[in-house]
């Protein structure tokens, strides 16, 4: 029997700008997630994908609309739950074993364990010999690495990951897909990852929830039942791509009219 970890109820969300225009991000937004489940969120660019995981890791407020984590009502996030953004976000003052262990020092863990635990997800990432570097030492792939231990290395039952893989070359860009699914397995997580690439998502989602633009609302939801590893060269995998690179397609010729000026 599956268990719904996250419910999102009827998500609305609108934001006033300075300039006091109107812009609804989000409209009618359902969903309900799988323990385990590993779900993209896929949609053109300023279709609420960021909106909707800043929801759900607390970082927003819904106008309309309720998210429950675990059946209960979600208002200012949750231990359970971190998140990678898009941009690296390491502190460059600090070394990469100090980003790491940045969580384990808000949640009060001794500092030899903290150690021990950054150093095993260091491992895991395959950055154990840059403990003691900097960020600006390392790659654009390599600090995403960081980014993604440092999310991991608070155990969060439910990831949240914020297009990780969008400003990196397309050569890393795969390693750390596959590198992610590795993770994903081995540590029972679930996954919600936004991404405007319909390679990725088909490559990693169990689920692809497809967004429209202006406001933001789920335009479709698709299975992928391929097996993994998933191969590229797939028939199977290019039939959905071609697929979903049509919907957004329709979708970007249709009008964006979520900006209302007041
Ligand atoms: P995506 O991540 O899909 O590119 P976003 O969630 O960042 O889209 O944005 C969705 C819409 O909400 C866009 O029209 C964006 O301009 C608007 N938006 C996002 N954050 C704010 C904010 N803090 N204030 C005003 N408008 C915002
Ligand atoms: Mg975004």
């Amino acid at each position: 029997m599956s268990t719904k970890v996250l419910r999102i109820k009827e998500i609305e969300k609108t934001f006033i700008t300075e300039r006091g225009a109107q812009v609804n991000a989000l409209k009618d937004i359902n969903l309900s997630v799988d323990k385990n489940e590993f779900i993209c969120l896929l949609g053109p660019s300023g279709c609420g994908k960021s909106t909707l995981l800043r929801l759900i890791a607390g970082l927003e407020v819904e106008t309309k609309g309720e998210i429950f984590y675990q059946g209960e009502s979600l208002t200012k996030g949750h231990k359970d739950i971190g998140m990678v953004f898009q941009q690296y976000s390491l502190l460059p003052w600090r070394t990469v074993i100090n980003n790491v262990t940045l969580g384990l020092e808000f949640a009060g863990i001794k500092k030899k364990r903290r150690k021990e635990i950054a150093e095993q997800y260091l491992t895991l990432v395959g950055l154990q010999n840059y403990s003691n570097s900097y960020p600006y030492e390392l790659s654009g792939g390599m600090q995403q690495r960081v980014a993604i231990a440092r999310a991991l290395a608070s155990d969060p039952q439910l990831l949240l990951m914020d297009e990780p893989f969008g400003a990196l070359d397309a050569h890393t860009r795969i390693l750390l897909q596959q590198e992610l699914l590795n993770i994903w397995r081995q540590n029972k997580k679930t996954i919600i990852f936004v991404t405007h690439s319909v390679d990725e998502a088909v490559y990693l989602a169990d689920r692809i929830v497809v967004m429209t633009s202006g406001p933001g609302r789920i335009k479709d939801i698709i299975n992928v039942s391929m097996p993994r590893p998933r191969e590229r060269s797939n028939p199977q995998f290019g039939k959905l791509t071609s697929m979903l690179l049509n919907m957004l397609t329709e979708e970007s010729s249709n009008n964006n009219d979520n900006v209302i000026n007041l």
